[in-house]
């Protein structure tokens, strides 16, 4: 079922022959660039068309009401209630212990540099909602944001046809348990394009979202594009897209569980991607024949097994684990098991992973509801440079400069010097005249 790759006899650049998809973000961006100008330049009609037309569905007014946010949690079973407020108590033990203090450097007697940690004024949360409903992510969203303090909280996620044109009943169930209170039904690019630019949201045009400074969470391609477009129009946190799980196992790895945790993630979506990497062509062909057994069983059969047959996922064979690390490291999954002898070893080696999970009692799924960790990482090759969501995201550090009058004139001829060097003469001047007509 999983195509192979053979790196056996050693690569020396293995990153351009491993799995990957095709269907390129930057693509995509193209695609939706007139929806997102749309959005910006018409608001709510625009928005309305777009919902129509990839969701089926659009309220007359996006804002969902209070009443309506109340109403869902009133339902709420009572066993998706105990596990969300379960996932939100460890969640938030991990993201409390995030928060970081103010601190004061004394570069010099009389000069300091004190960092402060300002968090985000107004931030919009992506919750997807196409292929599968994804309450759990309103947590993995909210937490960190409300342990580094931001004021201002915003929810969009896509109208359900099966529930009046309002997101996933859950998800706005998950919205009230955490106490947020403004939640768009909105999806894909046209939410990342309203929560950017700010918009209407409803026909009269007398209703506003105002912009928000900053959006986060994960989403399909469409919404990862939309973000990567918006960059710097507002801040975005990495591009959380189609998941990904990478998988190092060697002989000891129990073929069951790995098919398990691949078909696991291949369930999100079609463009989802399924990788093992291994030594061991003995665990290879079990997981093979695991496969066969497990995906005709599961539920979303179809899309699981579109996910495994296409060009982004495959079982990579090498050498050795030494070799199978250079592979992940150069993969840089968002999601990273390792299934072997002395994993904790090998996990601390890893250099590129959105999250790695260690040994056989922590699969993917875990970390997707109730690890404590974050479920919103960087896909695509973005664990080379960004990290997944936390406190962190949500902060600015500030620098506060504070100079006595001594501390400022003993560095003068240097910050003159350097302001000659560049050809900035006025730079210096603003030093030099704070001590004009004392001697040098
Ligand atoms: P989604 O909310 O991301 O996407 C649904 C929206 O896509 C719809 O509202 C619609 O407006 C838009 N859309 C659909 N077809 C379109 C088209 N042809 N052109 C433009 N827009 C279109 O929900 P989903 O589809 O279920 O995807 C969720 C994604 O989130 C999955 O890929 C899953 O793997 C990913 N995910 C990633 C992480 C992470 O941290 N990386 C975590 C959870 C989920």
């Amino acid at each position: 079922m999983l195509k192979r790759i053979d790196l056996r006899g050693g690569v020396s650049d293995p990153r351009r022959l491993l799995p990957r998809a095709q269907l390129d973000v930057s693509v995509a961006v193209e695609r939706i660039r007139p929806l997102v100008e749309a959005v910006r330049d018409h608001g709510y009609p625009a928005i309305r068309e777009a919902s129509e037309r990839f969701d089926g569905v659009c309220p007359p007014v996006l804002r969902v009401p209070a009443e309506a946010i109340a109403a869902a949690e009133g339902v709420l079973d009572p066993d998706v209630r105990a596990a969300l407020l379960e996932s939100i108590a460890r969640a938030r033990r991990v993201h409390d212990d995030q928060r970081r203090t103010d601190h004061t450097t004394q570069v010099v007697p009389g000069g300091t540099v004190t960092e402060r940690w300002v968090p985000v004024d107004r931030v919009g949360l992506y919750v997807p909602g196409g292929l599968a409903m994804y309450p759990s992510t309103v947590v993995m969203n909210v937490v960190p944001a409300q342990a580094a303090g931001v004021r201002s909280l915003v929810v969009a996620s896509p109208p359900q046809q099966d529930n009046g044109g309002l997101p996933d009943a859950r998800v706005l169930a998950a919205c009230a348990l955490l106490g947020v209170d403004e939640v768009y039904a909105v999806g894909g690019a046209q939410a990342v394009a309203m929560l950017a630019y700010g918009s209407t949201v409803d026909a009269e045009g007398t209703r506003r979202c105002a912009p928000v400074d900053m959006i986060t969470g994960p989403g399909n391609i469409w919404v990862t594009a939309a973000k990567r477009l918006l960059r710097g129009v507002v801040g975005i946190d990495a591009e959380a897209g189609p998941t990904e799980i990478a998988v190092l196992a060697d002989d000891t790895a129990d073929p069951t569980h790995v098919a398990a945790d691949l078909i696991s993630q291949a369930e999100h979506d079609p463009l989802a991607a399924s990788v093992l990497v291994t030594p061991s062509v003995e665990l290879a062909d079990a997981v093979d024949r695991e496969l066969a057994r497990q995906v005709p069983a599961t539920k979303h059969a179809e899309r699981v097994g579109t996910a495994l047959g296409g060009e982004q996922s495959g079982v990579v064979l090498v050498d050795d684990l030494a070799d199978g690390l250079r592979v992940v490291d150069a993969y840089a999954a968002e999601h990273l098991e390792i299934q072997t002898r002395d994993a904790r070893d090998w996990a601390l080696r890893v250099r590129n992973a959105g999250a790695i999970f260690v040994g056989p009692w922590a699969p993917v799924s875990l970390g997707d509801y109730c690890a404590g960790s974050n479920h919103v990482l960087p896909t695509g090759g973005c664990a080379r440079h960004s990290s997944g969501l936390s406190v962190q995201s949500f902060l600015r550090g500030v620098h506060l400069v504070e100079y006595t009058r001594e501390a400022l004139r003993d560095v003068a001829p240097h910050v003159v010097t350097l302001a000659t060097v560049e050809d900035l003469p006025a730079h210096g001047q603003a030093v030099a005249v704070r001590f004009a007509g004392e001697a040098s």
